[in-house]
């Protein structure tokens, strides 16, 4: 057995049966590449490496001080990289493709405040088609389930017989460059205007292009006129879209105007567990509450985050737990503790609780200012360096262990309550993704 063998074979002993099953057992010792001062081992996927090094780097790097007498400085590298770039192309392609999702249904649709406006707008046109508003145009920002919503519409058309066109501005675009090249715009014309049902997504890309603009209104004007339902989605109100002519915003507002906002903790739990239910991926709700708390806005990234645990827990043949789910969303969660201080999580909590940070830092004992106060203190604990005088002195308490005291009670509130739980999760990620 080869020494970089070796010290595996010691640090098995000191962690436990599943660590090294999961993660050290797969590491392989470069004997040629490695000099008695640099143990070169491989790993087998970028995320496992980000983990060893944390969790296991110095401890390796110990044991061959130990066994070797000099200093070792230990490195843990990727075996091969190909495999990625096969997912992301796959991915890519999958993308370009414009009919209809069929799991882009109402019913994989999580509704909640945010959305609960628009779904219902276009629930009520799925069933009414033509009929109520006409056109329907939704707007939001990235990733908030305006393609899902739209052609969940365009599902329930389809499947009652309608002829329903789904199409982006850049593929209509597309296909009328080609149609006026091939001198083939009646076909072009007669396609866009037999339909029954036309939805096209991310009308904001109309803007500036006029010859498209006319001939999109002429389309318009025709399927209107038919009574043809329309659905347009947008990332702005029409009325905010620059470079797009008058007439097409007004139409744009004929029917009902309805926005997504970004979703609420609660909703994004819900659309992971639908995930997970469709994807037929497995976890815990310390774990969905984990991922529900570390995403932003952006819904999409959820699939990307599922798909990306379900591959590694595959490829390593190990049980998605927590540890695991942090050390695959580390990428996502940016996070760079060096920039993080107290004064900052003061602010940011401050805000969020909706008081002054200099009442966090104040003698205050009213009920909300204690309570922010504490979770400041518990935060700053958590992702800051500082010690418990430190920390006593910057909130100007008498010494460390009333700084003791707050973390302790901190941490019964979270043993105890699922809410302030998410709470401080939520706070902790708002503050180590905002910089
Ligand atoms: P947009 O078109 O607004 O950029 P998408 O409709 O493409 O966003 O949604 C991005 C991803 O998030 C899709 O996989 C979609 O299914 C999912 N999604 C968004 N909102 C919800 C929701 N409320 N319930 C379930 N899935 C959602
Ligand atoms: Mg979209």
């Amino acid at each position: 057995m080869n020494i970089g063998q070796e010290i595996l074979e010691i640090l098995k002993e000191e962690i436990t049966e599943l660590e090294y099953n999961r993660y050290i057992q797969h590491l392989n010792y470069d004997v040629k590449k490695s000099t008695s001062d640099t143990a070169i081992y491989y790993a087998h996927n970028a995320l496992v490496i980000n983990w060893i090094k944390n969790k296991y780097a110095d401890k390796i790097a110990h044991l061959f001080e130990v066994k070797t007498g000099t200093k070792v400085n230990v490195q843990i590298t990727l075996k091969n990289r190909v495999n990625n770039k096969k997912t992301k192309k796959q991915t890519e392609q999958k993308v370009t493709n414009s009919l209809l999702n069929p799991s882009h249904s109402f019913s994989n649709f999580m509704v909640g405040g945010s959305n609960q406006f628009a779904y219902a707008a276009v629930k009520n046109v799925s069933e009414n088609a033509g009929n109520v508003y006409n056109p329907l145009f939704i707007y939001g920002g990235v990733g908030l389930g305006k393609t899902h919503l739209m052609q969940a519409a365009g599902n329930v058309f389809q499947n009652e017989g309608k002829v329903v066109i789904y199409t982006t501005v850049e593929q209509f675009l597309n296909d009328f460059t080609r149609s006026l090249r091939n001198n083939s715009m009646e076909r072009f014309r007669e396609k866009y205007r037999s339909c029954d049902v036309l939805l096209i997504d991310d009308i904001q890309f109309l803007s500036n292009k006029e010859l498209l603009q006319e001939e999109f209104f002429h389309t318009f004007e025709a399927l209107k006129g038919d009574g043809k339902q329309i659905i347009f989605t947008a990332d702005k109100h029409p009325k905010k879209i620059a470079g797009l002519e008058e007439r097409l915003k007004s139409r744009f507002e004929w029917g009902l105007v309805a926005d997504i906002q970004p979703p609420e903790l609660e909703t994004k739990i819900a659309i992971i567990k639908k995930k997970c239910e469709i994807n037929k991926v497995e976890l815990s709700k310390d774990i969905v509450n984990y991922i529900a708390t570390v995403i932003d806005s952006n819904v999409r990234e959820i699939e990307g985050i599922l798909s990306k645990l379900h591959a590694y827990s595959q490829l390593m043949h190990v049980d998605i737990d927590l540890d695991f789910t942090k050390n695959v969303l580390k990428d996502q969660m940016n996070e760079n503790r060096a920039n993080i201080d107290m004064d900052m999580i003061t602010q940011t909590v401050a805000k969020d609780l909706n008081i002054k940070p200099s009442e966090i830092k104040s003698k205050g004992r009213s009920k909300n200012i204690v309570y922010a106060r504490r979770i400041t203190i518990y935060i700053c604990r958590e992702l800051t360096q500082n010690t418990m005088p430190q920390l006593a002195q910057y909130f100007g308490m008498k010494d460390h262990t009333a700084i003791s005291h707050t973390i302790r009670k901190i941490n019964e509130l979270i043993n105890l309550d699922e809410d302030f739980k998410l709470k401080i999760n939520e706070l902790t990620n708002k503050i180590t993704s905002s910089h």
